[in-house]
């Protein structure tokens, strides 16, 4: 983004930009988030194990707690991540078997 006084590039991320010093949109924004947000291991568990209900947590949560819903965020995306590579080892596994047993109803 762009620092509305003075105009230079600054960091999407940046409370304060670091030419002029003048507080960004991330400074209210931090002001409004809660004080107990923080990156929280048994949210990115649950979203592990729950894909849908993390993807929810962290809609819901993403203004005012950034980290915790990253953190739902994250465990959401892992879990469909090994979800869906479980499931292409399952397909494989599955031909594979059927690949043997025609093999064997052969010889
Ligand atoms: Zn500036």
């Amino acid at each position: 983004m762009y620092c509305k006084k003075c105009g230079a590039e600054i960091d999407d991320d940046a409370v304060v930009c670091p030419h002029c010093g003048v507080p960004t949109d991330n400074f209210k924004k931090q002001q409004n988030t809660r004080p107990d947000d923080a990156p929280n291991a048994g949210f990115a568990v649950l979203g592990f194990f729950f894909p849908i209900i993390g993807l929810i947590l962290f809609l819901v949560w993403r203004e005012s707690m950034p980290l915790r819903s990253k953190s739902c965020g994250k465990g959401a995306l892992i879990g469909v991540i090994v979800e869906v590579a479980l499931a292409i080892l399952y397909v494989i596994f599955v031909f594979a078997a059927a690949g043997c047993a025609a093999a064997m109803t052969v010889v």
